[in-house]
């Protein structure tokens, strides 16, 4: 009866930890994965249509009120890219690869992050 016990409560805990750890897994194959992704082509139809650009301080500010100097993919919530890398992946354009330096219309600052 109690090795029934220690049974369920063992697997449950399994179960727990191995829920717990395949986000974080995944998001470490992702990562790993980032610096192989191909480039996103701004004039590809998403890039387009949210206004992605390489390179943030060229973003049109009259057509993007919202942005701010200094808000770049790398500090942007979205991005998936490791600190300090030149390229990185972002949730928005999944496969495709985002410069660190670029920005569209969905950015929204990381909590923590400061606008560099
Ligand atoms: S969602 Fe964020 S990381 Fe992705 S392209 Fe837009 S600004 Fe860059």
């Amino acid at each position: 009866m109690s090795h029934d016990k220690i049974s369920r409560r063992s697997l449950l805990q399994g179960a727990l930890i191995g829920l717990a750890a395949a986000p974080a897994s995944a998001l470490l194959a992702r990562d790993a994965f980032a610096a192989d992704l191909p480039l996103i082509d701004p004039a590809d139809a998403q890039a387009k249509a949210l206004g992605y650009v390489h390179d943030a301080t060229k973003v049109d500010a009259k057509a993007n009120p919202n942005y701010k100097a200094g808000q770049l993919c790398a500090n942007c919530i979205q991005y998936t890219g490791k600190e300090g890398a030149a390229e990185g992946g972002c949730n928005i354009f999944p496969g495709k690869g985002v410069k660190a330096t670029g920005w569209c219309k969905v950015y929204v600052i990381k909590p923590g992050a400061t606008l560099g």
